[in-house]
């Protein structure tokens, strides 16, 4: 970039709002060649010392005191100017600090501290030089050795030499220091898995029509170089890797890069293989179980272009490539693109800034979108639909059953198992055929729920269910409206209204019961907790060691059992009552994917879906595999209250040891907001304070504010300055805050 003034503009590395501008510093003679934007620096600030971000070059507004850059800390610019914007944007929708989006956007590579560098051992005299040198070492006969070894095998390090020669290496040392030996360093970056060499190109098969007409589209787009978003909406098992696969090598015709972004679990060896198999050593793998070194192996290889192909979970979607063709994000809807904890970024969201940024198509892809990206490829919507309609295998999608637990129960079946899903995974047992049986996560929060009619106890103003605590009354996590638990259904009048839910185990112990014979095994986060045991217990399932498999959420997804004709879920409505305006939705999209993992291999499979709200359209749409029917049930209920994709959310977690503390703070950072909003009308509504609905983790209680808006930069300018009013008239203020935009869950 042109520098376009005699003074540095460096982002310090702060994390205070009030830090986050650029400050000025002068650059001394010897680092003017290393001073550019993109570097990162070393600068005086208040008396300490900083790291700092160039991001510019320029003259200070008025009269300041100029200090001077004191050092450069990597030898190369660590961001791109498109990278760098894309931190200003983050700052802007994220609510963070500058300083603090750059770290996220670089810390996989700034976690490694220098690099590792092989030193190898070369002689620097000629070959008759040497002879006569060495004829010369009669009284250091080791010395003689080592150069003797050093000519038979040059580029041997230290150690390996000194070894070789049967030496110490202060030998070695004393022949560098007379310099005899010269050392060359060598980088080496490290590399996760097998080497790409091992592995053969693959012939690929023909795509169908529905494939070739998807890439067409999608080559078209990368062709032209300019910004473009396509929803790949594909049934399960349509073929939609390998239009990513093809659309990633259109990309490299065009000489640019491409990354696929894939839920952490679904990046299975098999997936890198796959990847490995059609771009060889092209292709570098980012996720976050590799090492800190071989994470920064490759994303040297992506900066410096090596890797042009790069396959990763979340955090990838920060990976350097110069110049990004395509952006690939597979199973969009995935809630676990969402980051937690701390700057909660959307990986989705982030790579259709990149996209935007660097003139790059996006391709979405899934088989059950989420209600954004549908609504934005809808007619007129900024988004491109493309469709897969058939499985490659020509294999229908299996056939879902509903079973009416209301019904079980008014004819005196009280158990987890209904008597159809009895009789099926007996059937299953003597056809030596496998069943998996499904728990959808534990409710982390207890909803009340008539067992006669199924009427489940929903807050009149969010349309959440409400949860029920344990002073007996039922309460909203929005807006903390509260009623009594009354002892008969206002629906049907029954006394049969409770709380729900049966955890794994005691699945596991029921069909110990009903099954005597079986060979069972259990999936979930306790059994699963030593490292190791997932993929144990996986592999004892594929090779059919087992005849029942129970789990929660990890077995809905990704995993491929041939053997399995029949998918049992035991419960749906644990996610279709969570107290999130997201649990129908949630709620299609598991369904429809574990019903995907019956009849994979070649015997034809069934589902078994078990419900006390059998006519909830999440729960009719799942069983007719039709995406269309539950968003055009789902997009009224959104419109009405002006949930996303009509509206924008923003959660305001407070949290602190004391609860009275926590519940004062929260009102009153409702009170500094609500002064923010002039009129009566009020363009942002403010919802609670009202507890979480996890209310206490780690001796923390946690309340919250949820604001909804229309206008997502509004939403955004009123909790900005809130936050600052409060930063700045409440210094005694003790509660953290933690700011969620368009949140993924709030728990
Ligand atoms: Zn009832
Ligand atoms: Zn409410």
């Amino acid at each position: 970039m042109k520098k376009t003034g005699p003074y540095a503009e460096v982002i310090v590395d702060l994390n205070a709002r009030r830090t986050d501008r650029v400050f000025h510093y002068a650059v001394p003679p010897e680092l003017w060649d290393k001073v550019d934007v993109g570097a990162r620096v070393l600068v005086p600030f208040g008396g300490r010392r900083l790291a700092g971000y160039v991001v510019g070059f320029g003259y200070p507004g008025g009269a300041v005191n100029i200090k001077e850059i004191a050092g450069v800390l990597d030898a190369w610019q660590v961001f791109t100017p498109e990278l760098l914007a894309l931190a200003r944007w983050m700052a802007e929708s994220y609510l963070c600090s500058t300083a603090e989006a750059l770290q996220r956007i670089l810390s996989p590579r700034l976690q490694v501290k220098g690099t590792r560098v092989v030193k190898h051992l070369r002689t620097t005299l000629s070959e008759a030089e040497l002879e006569i040198f060495i004829s010369s070492l009669d009284r250091a006969p080791k010395q003689a050795a080592v150069l003797r070894t050093a000519v038979k095998c040059p580029g041997l390090t230290r150690k390996e030499l000194a070894d070789a020669a049967e030496v110490s290496p202060s030998v070695v040392d004393s022949l560098v220091e007379k310099g005899i030996l010269a050392v060359s360093a060598e980088e080496v970056l490290c590399r996760p898995g097998r080497p790409a060499g091992s592995f053969a190109k693959i012939e690929t098969l023909d795509l169908n029509a529905g494939q070739k007409d998807a890439l067409e589209k999608v080559a078209g787009a990368i062709r032209q170089r300019s910004f473009g978003v396509f929803l790949l909406h594909g049934v399960t098992g349509s073929g939609k890797t390998e239009v990513y696969l093809r659309a990633i090598a259109a990309v490299l015709e065009t000489s640019r890069q491409a990354l696929a972004l894939v839920p952490e679990i679904s990046l299975t060896p098999q997936m890198v293989d796959l990847f490995r198999e059609r771009f060889g050593g092209q292709v570098a793998v980012l996720h976050s179980a590799l090492s800190g070194m071989e994470r920064y192996g490759e994303w040297r290889r992506v900066k410096e272009g090596a890797a042009p192909v790069v396959l990763g979970t979340r955090s990838a979607v920060f990976a350097p490539m110069p110049s990004p063709g395509l952006f690939v994000i597979d199973e969009e809807h995935e809630s676990s693109y969402k980051q937690d904890g701390h700057l909660r970024y959307h990986a989705r969201e982030i790579a259709l800034k990149r996209a935007q940024l660097a003139g790059a198509v996006v391709l979405l892809g899934s088989a059950t979108p989420s209600l954004e990206s549908q609504f934005r490829a809808s007619a007129g919507g900024p988004y491109q639909l493309v469709t897969l309609n058939e499985r490659i295998d020509g294999r229908s999608l299996p056939p879902v059953r509903v079973v009416d637990m209301r019904r079980e129960q008014k004819e005196g079946h009280r158990g987890i198992f209904s008597r159809v899903l009895i009789a099926a995974v007996s059937r299953r047992l003597e056809e030596r055929e496998q069943t998996l049986l499904f728990l959808n996560r534990r409710g982390f929060a207890s909803f009340v729920i008539c067992r006669e009619c199924g009427m489940v106890f929903k807050c009149p103003r969010c349309d959440i269910s409400l949860t029920y605590h344990q002073d007996g009354r039922l309460r909203c996590h929005y807006c903390n409206y509260t009623v009594g638990l009354p002892d008969r259904c206002p629906g049907c009048g029954s006394y049969h209204i409770g709380q729900f839910g049966a955890g794994t185990q005691k699945v596991e112990e029921e069909a110990r019961r009903f099954f005597p014979g079986a060979r069972i095994l259990r999936m979930d986060s306790d059994s699963t907790a030593r490292k190791g045991s997932h993929a144990q217990i996986v592999n004892a399932f594929r090779d059919r060691r087992a005849d029942i498999l129970i789990g929660t959420q990890m077995i809905a997804k990704g995993l491929d059992f041939p053997g399995v004709t029949l998918v049992g879920v035991i419960n749906a409505d644990t996610t279709l009552h969570m107290p999130d305006f997201r649990a129908a939705e949630r709620t299609f999209q598991l369904l429809t994917q574990v019903a995907g993992r019956s009849g994979r291999g070649s015997l034809p499979g069934e589902a078994l879906i078990q419900t006390y709200c059998p006519e909830h359209y999440s729960i009719t749409a799942a069983a007719a595999h039709d995406c269309n029917k539950f968003y055009q049930n789902e997009m009224p209920v959104r419109r009405s209250l002006g949930y996303p994709p009509f509206g924008h959310l923003a959660r305001l977690l407070l949290t602190h040891e004391d609860e009275e503390t926590v519940k004062k703070g929260a009102a009153l950072v409702k009170e500094l907001l609500n002064n923010l909003l002039p009129g009566e009308k009020k363009s942002v509504s403010i919802l609670g304070p009202a507890p979480a609905p996890l209310g206490k983790i780690k001796d923390r209680f946690r309340w919250q504010l949820v604001l909804k808006a229309y206008n997502r930069n509004l939403l955004r300018d009123i909790i900005k300055e809130g936050l600052s009013v409060l930063e700045k008239n409440h210094s005694s203020f003790k509660p953290a805050i933690n700011v969620d935009i368009n949140p993924q869950g709030m728990l």
